[in-house]
């Protein structure tokens, strides 16, 4: 997969990490948001890496 994110809207780093976490409320479901590593800017939380990938990208 594609890992292509755009750099930050906010700070314009290029160091964007795709967070993974799992929802210990049923311990099924990972969820998944991208963040900015050097402003901590996140999108929502994603049901997928590549919908996340794709909400970064919209916030530009
Ligand atoms: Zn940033």
């Amino acid at each position: 997969m594609d890992k292509g994110f755009l750099k930050c809207p906010f700070c314009g780093s290029d160091d964007i990490k795709l967070i993974d976490r799992i929802d210990v409320s049923d311990g099924v479901h990972t969820y998944y948001h991208a963040k900015c590593s050097n402003c901590g800017a996140s999108t929502e939380e994603q049901k997928s890496q590549y919908d996340a990938i794709v909400a970064w990208n919209r916030r530009a």
